[in-house]
């Protein structure tokens, strides 16, 4: 994904923080008169945790500019910024809403940068495992096998859609791999596989809102590409897949 595309997400965070404090501020200098009935320093006292706040966000921000600069790991920041780009993410939805943006490009923006964080995390030990999470939709619609779960060895591998590929891939790069029809069913297979890390293929909802519901769990997301339309046959290109187990492997490591 380009510099331009990650751009986007770090360009409306720093408005949001600016409109947030120019916000923070009205309020406080609106209020401050009847908070320092109560007590003299107390508008002090709110100053100052907002400012804290504020700054630690604003810090965040500055680690992830960098980390989608450079694309460098933000040493000792990474916690951090993650964090923070889980925080801000709405703000910049209800900003990007208001200034009539793009609602997939800012997704897109945000999964850009979420990947360039997870890139430049680290995996937790050498035998780290790698789940590769796939939707329902990338199976063929005419197709009679039941796949989802943990039946993904009920593909018969007969080509006709892009499930066969995954199937060789995940087994030659020894993935834990699974087909979830919506956010339960692959929170559970989360659970069950208690991967270190995720490459997760799906639409942009779908990948945004998996990526913060994962949270503290790294995931990696890919686009599916949708050539007949949105949740029918869709596919996904392998080589991103293989780029992105070749990234995580070997952070974690791996071959
Ligand atoms: S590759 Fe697997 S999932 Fe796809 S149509 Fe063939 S049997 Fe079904």
């Amino acid at each position: 994904m380009s510099l331009g595309e990650k751009r986007l997400f770090v360009l409306v965070s720093v408005g949001g923080l600016v409109l947030l404090a120019a916000l923070v501020s009205l309020a406080l200098y609106l209020t401050a008169p009847r908070l320092s009935e109560f007590h003299p320093d107390l508008p002090g006292v709110i100053a100052v945790t907002a400012l804290l706040g504020l700054a630690i966000v604003a810090v965040g921000l500055g680690l992830i500019a960098l980390a989608v600069v450079t694309g460098r790991r933000v040493v000792f920041g990474q916690r951090v910024a993650s964090s923070v780009v889980r925080i801000v993410f709405p703000l910049v939805r209800m900003l990007s809403a208001v200034v009539g943006l793009d609602r997939d490009a800012v997704k897109r923006s945000f999964i850009a940068v979420n990947n360039a964080l997870v890139a430049g995390g680290a995996l937790p030990g050498r035998d780290a495992r790698v789940l590769l999470l796939l939707p329902h939709c990338l199976q063929a619609a005419s197709c009679p096998h039941r796949i989802t779960g943990g039946l993904i060895e009920n593909c018969e591998r007969c080509g006709q859609c892009v499930i066969a590929g995954l199937v060789d891939l995940a087994r030659e790069r020894r993935l834990a791999l699974a087909v979830a029809t919506g956010g339960t069913l692959a929170r559970r297979v989360i659970g069950e596989v208690r991967p270190a890390a995720i490459i997760a293929v799906a639409c942009e909802a779908d990948l945004t809102a998996g990526i913060q519901d994962s949270y503290p769990l790294p995931v990696y997301g890919i686009l599916n590409e949708r050539p007949h339309g949105p949740c029918v046959d869709t596919t996904v290109d392998l080589e991103n897949i293989r780029r992105a187990i070749g990234l995580l492997s070997r952070k974690a490591g791996g071959p």
